[in-house]
């Protein structure tokens, strides 16, 4: 490698060799949606970047931040011998409509300031109508956002939900706005991520033109975690070729299941997302790895997945490796070990197509040519 990219040998003597003592190389590891790429300090910082160090998790994106989060950390990040994260900064909800409700917990336990809404620093922006989100636009723009998230939630009941108070928070933003965001987003060169909770989420999603879906349907069930009907968070045959056709990104997210012990729920939802997830594979979806589990990074997502029996160890790999950080860079030369791309890569110790826990044993971090520590 030179100048922090793979070359093609040298022909002259290199300035310096390192053993890789027989390991396996793999591209760097991406993490498409966590929310604890923040830090309130230097310390923080640190902590959040170790973290993703330690997994081989090199590149992330936050789809909703508080500024001054993403300012506790833009110091330390998007260089060479750092992790790169975007950020979408406040997202695009309706009233009452999620994360309403986790704002309003992080309020009360002082994580959040009543300022948080409807400003350029804050969580969320509340968009009732057309005229709403003309008067906000402006503000969404002024606090520089990497990409644009907006909320879709049950949104084939619109209407219904925001007239029924006991949907609070479990609704979204009018769908009837999401085409016009799109267009908005795509004019200044921003993609748009949508939250999705159902298959209608989905359906409208792709319809208006959005460039990442944040969630598969389904991946934590309704208002109380369960799913008593499957029908409304199944992908159809013709969900999966629109977003085979568009190209659009689908986030997984479905590995928040793990902590939950081994009954019939759980295997009833193991079986469920493997449904969704073959049903995305077979029309060659863009399927890309991201967690949303504010505790750890992507590596307990993946070994997730790799347990679903739904891609095999060599394309989980792929996806994790190759397909997220590239979705979330796609400027970039990365997720290759080819002359031209950038030189990152991480040793692992033992093979992980045949086993893929191998994932968790990293002998050597590389990023654009410089030897990680942490
Ligand atoms: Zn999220």
């Amino acid at each position: 490698m030179r100048d922090g990219m793979f070359i093609e040998k040298p022909r002259t003597e290199p300035d310096s060799v390192i053993d890789l003592h027989d390991g396996y190389v793999v591209a760097p590891f991406g993490e498409a949606h966590n929310h604890n790429f923040d830090a309130s300090s230097p310390e923080g910082a640190k902590a959040v970047i170790d973290k993703y160090v330690t997994d081989g998790v090199f590149y992330g994106q936050n789809p909703a931040n508080v500024l001054r989060a993403k300012q506790g950390l833009s110091p330390f990040i998007n260089k060479p011998n750092s992790i790169d994260v975007t950020f979408s900064n406040a997202a695009l909800t309706g009233p009452g409509g999620h994360p309403i409700g986790l704002f309003l917990r992080n309020l009360s336990r002082g994580g959040m300031l009543p300022t948080d809404t409807n400003t350029t620093s804050g969580f969320i922006w509340i968009i009732q109508d057309r005229k709403d989100l003309e008067a906000k636009w402006k503000g969404i723009i002024a606090s520089h956002p990497d990409f644009i998230k907006v909320i879709l939630a049950y949104s084939d009941q619109y209407e219904r939900r925001l007239a029924d108070s006991t949907t609070f928070n479990w609704r979204g933003i009018d769908p009837r706005l999401l085409p016009e965001i799109v267009t908005r987003a795509h004019a200044t060169g921003r993609r748009v991520m949508a939250h999705v909770e159902t298959a209608a989420d989905f359906r409208n999603a792709l319809s208006a033109g959005v460039d990442e879906i944040g969630h598969i349907p389904g991946f934590r069930g309704n208002e109380q975690g369960q799913m008593p009907d499957l029908k409304p968070y199944t992908l159809t045959d013709s969900d999966a070729a629109e977003a085979a056709r568009r190209g659009t990104f689908v986030i997984t997210t479905l590995g928040g299941i793990v902590g939950i012990p081994d009954t019939a729920l759980r295997k009833k939802a193991d079986a469920f997302f493997a449904d969704n997830l073959r049903m995305l594979k077979k029309h060659n979806v863009k399927v890309i790895v991201g967690s949303d589990s504010y505790r750890t990074t992507s590596l307990p997502e993946a070994l997730y997945l790799s347990t679903l029996g739904v891609y095999n160890n060599a394309e989980l790999l792929r996806l994790w490796s190759e397909a997220t950080p590239r979705a979330i860079f796609p400027k970039r030369r990365i997720g290759r070990l080819l002359p031209g791309y950038e030189a990152s890569f991480i040793v692992l110790e033992g093979d992980p197509i045949s086993d893929f826990a191998n994932v968790k044993n990293i002998a050597l971090r590389v990023k654009q040519g410089n030897v990680l520590t942490r």
